[in-house]
């Protein structure tokens, strides 16, 4: 027989906090707001983003307080508490020397009515955001580094700027890469900024959101599509962000086991965005063969599909792209070559040539030289947007940018001087506004261009050596000549 079970005396409570109605059997005391059960247990994943965020904000703020120098008897540990006499937590300029958590929790109880979320529940929830990618790190600039490249490359006109990252491990922690895409990130902001002051409104509302957009142009390589990543989980928590619209520069990698080096396959990284920011992802693709000779390339540029990509290039405000060493295993270019030779579809003589050329580097598969872009050398053309010499154009442009991420090899983090060191020094490589480079790769380069000066002040000395022993002959022969002849 079933037994009837009593019936049990219950109300609901609304908190207001969470908006959810929760269940208390009516001999129970009633439960103060904010500390009543959220769902069986507490859990911080269960909170909304903008209740974490503040939290970290405010966190951090604390934080900061707390170690400022004149934050009298500022402890080490950052969590002591302080009260007054009857207990009750102090609010006077002591509360800048209590606990970050402390004080991040007193925070809540006040403004976001959640006496729940007390001191211990404020390390659970700063967690929470490292896990949603709520938290970025900012490696150290080394200014001092950047002054003595700029110096040392007589760049005191040039008007692009030079950033060294204080990055070790750099293979490891893509320190330089961040960086890279916090400052893509900020130079976005600054196009928007420009295009919304400048434009006039038409009547014509599509019109108006077609000129405020930003276009960015992404290069292929292993770099790019770290920058790539960082700067889509920046926009993600960006909610004021414009449209953007992306731009693959070139169709791909190389090689078909390598597609992530690919502009396309790292749009994906971008794919997430929801309706919570002001703008959206829009792009444009470059689907074609990734090389082609020189008679196929003006061709194929006519192809319907390629060609509206080449059309729109025009609209590119930024340009992110790396750099490779020509005399490097790891580059592409180099991979590629020596995958053709190894085919037996291309003749080793041709990659001699080009090594006999003085190839030293590549940007967007594009070779050159100590000197200048190697054009007719190399064998394959490379279907991108932008030759070298359009990219030298477009960083003199004032509201143009050409950001180029000059760390070391992504792969085994050998650093690229030889292919650095000519967009540094000659005027016809300069196809960047803004350069971003290592603390290695910075100090690798000034003793690379010491040692040239010291060479040139040698063969200086040597030439001026010998036009003085010329001299002294001369003067000698005068001699002997007006000897014979008295
Ligand atoms: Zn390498």
């Amino acid at each position: 027989m079933m037994r009837a079970s009593a019936p049990v005396d219950v109300y609901f409570v609304r908190s207001r906090a969470s908006n959810l109605e929760f269940c208390f059997p009516r001999n129970a005391p009633p439960p103060m707001e904010g500390t009543m059960p959220r769902g069986k247990r507490w859990r911080p994943s269960d909170e909304d983003d903008d209740l974490i965020f503040a939290v970290c904000h405010k966190f951090l703020y604390q934080v900061g307080k707390t170690c400022e120098p004149d934050a009298a008897g500022s402890s080490s540990s950052g969590d002591s508490d302080a009260s007054d006499d009857s207990g009750k937590p102090v609010k006077t300029k002591e509360t800048a020397r209590r606990g970050a958590a402390a004080a991040v929790a007193e925070w809540l109880k006040e403004e976001w009515d959640r006496p729940d979320l007390n001191r211990e529940r404020i390390y659970p929830l700063f967690w929470e955001a490292v896990r949603r990618n709520l938290l970025f790190l900012q490696p150290p600039p080394e200014k001092a580094l950047a002054i003595q490249l700029r110096k040392a490359y007589n760049l005191g006109d040039y008007e692009g700027e030079i950033h060294v990252v204080n990055a070790r491990n750099e293979i490891e922690s893509n320190h330089l890469n961040t960086f890279t895409a916090d400052l893509v990130h900020s130079l976005i902001a600054k196009v928007s900024k420009a295009k919304e002051s400048k434009w006039r409104p038409s009547g014509e509302g599509d019109e108006e959101a077609d000129a405020i957009k930003v276009h960015l142009g992404m290069g292929a390589g292993y770099a790019a599509a770290q920058v790539a990543k960082r700067l889509a989980d920046r926009l993600r928590s960006d909610p004021k962000h414009p449209t953007l619209v992306l731009h693959a520069l070139s169709s791909g990698g190389f090689l078909v086991n390598d597609p992530h080096k690919a502009p396309v396959t790292y749009f994906s990284y971008f794919s997430e965005f929801g309706s919570n920011t002001k703008g959206t992802i829009e792009y444009v693709a470059l689907y074609s063969q990734t090389v082609v000779n020189d008679q196929e390339y003006k061709q194929l540029q006519l192809n319907p599909g390629i060609r509206k990509s080449f059309e729109q290039k025009t609209e590119i405000d930024i340009v992110i792209s790396s750099l490779a060493d020509g005399k490097h295993k790891h580059g592409l270019l180099v991979q590629y070559l020596n995958h053709l030779v190894s085919e037996g579809e291309l003749d080793i003589s041709v990659l001699e040539n080009m090594r006999k050329a003085g190839w030293c580097g590549d940007v967007q598969f594009r070779p050159y030289s100590e000197t200048g872009p190697l054009l007719e050398e190399c064998p394959v053309r490379a279907v991108t947007l932008f030759e070298i010499n359009e990219l030298v154009e477009m960083a003199k442009k004032d509201d143009r940018y050409v950001v180029i991420v000059a760390g070391p090899c992504g792969e085994c983090g050998e650093p690229k001087v030889d292919a650095i060191h000519p967009l540094l020094k000659q005027k016809t490589l300069r196809l960047w506004t803004h350069f971003v480079t290592d603390a290695q790769t910075a100090r690798r380069l000034l003793q690379h261009v010491d040692e040239e000066n010291r060479l040139a002040h040698y063969e200086e000395s040597e030439r001026s050596a010998s036009k003085q022993n010329d001299a002294d002959q001369n003067d000698a022969d005068a001699d002997d000549n007006a000897a014979a002849t008295r």
